[in-house]
């Protein structure tokens, strides 16, 4: 497919992408510390971060007097220039588009939501232009080359193909090509939880981590696991299936054919179904249970405490099985985790088996925004892949 060739980061080489990448992620940096963290020799460094600096995106900040065992030779950092290019990020729901701007270091700078009214592929990326449009029109059009887009379900970003969503009902839909044609950007799909990871791996709680794993919560309970600083996707397309390790032997059947799954018991629909037949009412809605178990109702705190179990399980799982050294846990279903947080750990620190138990454990909250800042994470991330085949 024909593209223009916009203004882009110059990655030319291996050591060019690695020097970037660790300014981007790690900086400020100096150059010694660049060499040593990397392996490359001192004049590698310097050859590979001069074109970054002649095209502005990267800067030498005012030299540092250096303290400590050594000291005397001052260190001039490299810092990465956040604005020298902006990512726009969407992601796709069953009901709006979520659209940001970001810059380079995944920093949002704006924000807007358009409601999907039809599940339609013209639609849709007729709807996306349109975001995209107005968020470009907010004063980041001449800088910004790049479209991240996430989407639940079975993504192929390799070639921008949705292979599989559930919720629109699509298969084999060439929506980055479509897109590209649409917008004038470049885009790059990704699963939306493997684009959270991403965001986590670069700009989160996972630099400088070589594994860690995410996981999220809410109405499907799903997870991505980078082992020695990769993505891991999984021989046939699966991996991190977390809501689907099965716990419980006599458990609730889960939508996926299985039985006792942490996800038949722990999502967002699991809890609800659970906190109705506690309190005997058909017709509780979720914000009642929450406030009610808030409020000290033991049955209902009871139904949110087994879903911290069956969280905490499918952690210890996923912890004794690869052990990483970091978990972050967020979501929507993240939101009420002051009535579960207490049962993950607990249950976490009882069947984590012997040190994999040091993992550390992050649980919080997840806006809406921060899933479209994982798009443009993934947009930014596509600086360093070459274009789609
Ligand atoms: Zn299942």
């Amino acid at each position: 497919m024909p593209r223009s060739a916009p203004a882009r980061a110059p990655i030319t080489s291996p050591a060019a992408a690695t020097v970037f990448t660790t300014v981007l992620t790690q900086g400020p940096v100096s150059r010694v510390d660049v060499a040593r963290r990397t392996g490359l020799s001192s004049a590698a460094v310097t050859k590979a971060a001069r074109p970054f600096i002649e095209a502005g995106y990267l800067e030498e900040l005012a030299s540092e007097e250096r303290t400590g065992p050594g000291a005397g030779r001052p260190a001039n950092p490299l810092a990465i220039r956040s604005d020298r290019e902006y990512f726009v990020g969407v992601k796709i729901t069953a009901d709006d588009l979520i659209g940001v701007v970001t810059d380079l270091r995944a920093g949002i700078q704006t924000s807007r939501h358009h409601p999907l009214r039809d599940h339609d592929v013209e639609h849709v990326v007729a709807a996306l232009a349109d975001l995209v449009g107005e968020l470009l029109d907010e004063g980041y059009r001449d800088r910004a080359y790049s479209l991240g887009v996430a989407i639940s379900g079975d993504v192929d970003r390799e070639t921008g193909l949705v292979r599989y969503s559930p919720f629109l009902g699509w298969r084999d839909v060439p929506l980055a090509e479509l897109l590209d044609e649409a917008t004038g950007l470049k885009t790059t799909l990704e699963n939306d939880v493997k684009a959270l990871a991403v965001a986590e791996q670069w700009f989160g709680e996972g630099v400088g981590a070589s594994s860690f794993a995410l996981v999220t919560v809410g109405t499907g309970i799903g997870s991505a696991l980078v082992v020695n600083g990769r993505l891991v996707s999984g021989a046939h397309g699966v991996a991190g299936e977390i809501g689907h390790v099965p716990i419980s032997a006599d458990g609730p059947v889960c939508h996926c054919g299985g039985t006792g799954c942490v996800e038949a018991i722990a999502s967002t629909e699991a809890i609800l179904a659970a906190a109705k037949e506690a309190a005997g009412e058909p017709g509780l809605t979720m914000d009642d249970a929450v406030a009610r178990a808030r409020g000290g109702d033991e049955s209902l705190r009871e139904v949110f405490a087994g879903a911290g179990h069956a969280i905490g399980l499918g952690l210890a799982a996923l912890v004794n099985l690869f052990g990483p050294e970091r978990v972050v846990v967020s979501g929507e279903g993240v939101a009420t985790y002051d009535l579960f947080e207490d049962q993950i750990r607990r249950t976490f620190a009882v069947q984590a088996f012997g040190s994999a138990g040091r993992c550390g454990l992050v649980i919080r909250p997840l806006p809406f925004e921060e899933w479209a800042r994982g798009a443009a994470a993934v947009a930014v991330q596509g600086l360093f892949v070459p274009d789609r085949l």
